[in-house]
């Protein structure tokens, strides 16, 4: 009897077990990782003080995070506008100094595409921030709700002097009357902690970052322009910048949400980075 009593305790705990391993791998959250092309620009750029002349060829990220309350994509990369010319004609002379290679199929709504979704499907476009390699494609999403810093908006719009060239205002001219959720604080999108945006100004007024937590991936801290390079988790000043305090601060800040939660930062623009990255049509979860 007792012997039958001890294997049906195994049974009910192998069952258990089972059980709580199946559901440790559940996850019914996907983001996929992709870009918009490359950039090839002076190292200058994005580590102050070091490594100028040296010119390297950069990624332009997008993700694009399926949950079951939306379809969220987090930046909308460059412009399709750039891809006959590679920037000549629609950005103009900052296209000397970032040069982009980009392919029609590499834009946001034929990414989407690629995964059997398409850009009326998107529920949120969460916006870094406006620059030309962020908000390039921002006009493909007119039914969406945008969500994008109340001090980024505005300062796209009328950018400082000296930031003003990585704004290009044809990228937004037309969509004042978009639906924009103008955030001021911190804001955990679906209320379940998956997505939740953190202030990362610095890089431009209304910068901000996004922490993904995945089932089993676990905490992800999507840092676009807030961290590009290694060097600037390390103490090299980002090259470009609004305010080096408020850029520094941002770090410090995104470093302490990955060391609390045993979670990665995920650069904004390291090719090293980025070439270890699983890409769509492949997820995380
Ligand atoms: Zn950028």
């Amino acid at each position: 009897m007792i012997k039958y009593l001890f294997s049906a305790a195994i049974s009910l705990l192998l069952m258990f077990a089972l059980l709580s391993s199946t559901h440790a791998q559940d996850s019914d959250i996907k983001m996929y990782v992709t870009t918009s092309g490359e950039l090839e620009l002076d190292q200058g750029w994005l580590t102050a003080m070091t490594n100028h002349g040296t010119m390297i060829d950069i990624p332009v990220p997008m993700y694009i995070i399926d949950h079951p309350k939306g379809l969220v994509v987090f930046d909308t990369g460059m412009s399709v506008d750039v891809v006959p010319d590679n920037g000549a004609e629609y950005w103009g002379p900052v296209s000397q100094a970032f040069i982009p290679s980009m392919t029609r199929d590499q834009g946001i709504d034929e990414r989407l595409q690629q995964i059997g979704k398409s850009t009326t499907d998107v529920k949120y476009v969460i916006h870094s921030h406006f620059h030309l390699d962020h908000a390039g494609n921002i006009s493909m999403f007119p039914n969406a709700t945008h969500i994008v810093r109340k001090a980024e908006l505005k300062n796209a719009w009328w950018p400082e002097q000296f930031q003003r060239a990585a704004y290009v205002l044809d990228d937004y001219k037309n969509t004042r009357n978009f639906n924009f959720i103008e955030v001021t604080d911190d804001l955990d999108l679906f209320g379940d902690g998956a997505i939740e945006l953190i202030d990362t100004k610095g890089h431009t007024q209304g910068h901000q970052s996004l922490i993904v937590r995945l089932p089993n991936t676990g905490t992800v801290i999507l840092a676009a322009d807030a961290a590009y390079m290694p060097e600037n988790l390390q103490g090299t000043v980002p090259g470009i910048v609004w305010s080096v305090q408020d850029a520094m601060e941002a770090i410090e800040r995104m470093k302490l949400i990955r060391d609390r939660e045993n979670g990665e930062i995920w650069l904004g623009h390291s090719m090293e980075q980025f070439q270890q990255r699983r890409l769509l049509p492949e997820y995380y979860d």
